[in-house]
């Protein structure tokens, strides 16, 4: 115990490295890998997101024949948003949602 004192005293003082989160917003990194958002006027339908995806978390939707990403199974891994040829499909930097699917 009287080895770690200086130590416990040292960090009493300091200021915390955690934030309050949500009553203190923390702005993410720069490219911080957060909710996906597709330009639908952008998008070609080259499908090329649908195959390359990992996670198979991306699929045609019925209604509107576009891309569609599940959230929920998605893995923020970005390699959709890579390979778009039009750059259709972009990373924001979002975290706080509560939607289940992106279309
Ligand atoms: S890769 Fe891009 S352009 Fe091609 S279907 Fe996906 S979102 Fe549309
Ligand atoms: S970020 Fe990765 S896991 Fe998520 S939809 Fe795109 S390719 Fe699939």
């Amino acid at each position: 115990m009287p080895r770690i004192l200086p130590q416990v005293l040292r960090n009493l003082f300091r200021k915390p490295f955690t934030v309050k989160y949500p009553y203190v917003k923390v702005e993410p990194p720069e490219g911080y890998r957060g909710r996906l958002a597709i330009n639908k006027e952008r998008c070609i339908r080259c499908w090329l997101c649908i195959h390359t995806c990992p996670a198979r978390a991306i699929s045609v939707d019925k209604e509107t024949k576009r891309p569609s990403i599940w959230l929920g199974r998605c893995t923020f891994c970005g390699e959709c948003a890579e390979v778009c040829p039009t750059k259709a499909i972009t990373m924001t930097k979002e975290f706080e949602y509560t939607t289940l699917y992106e279309k």
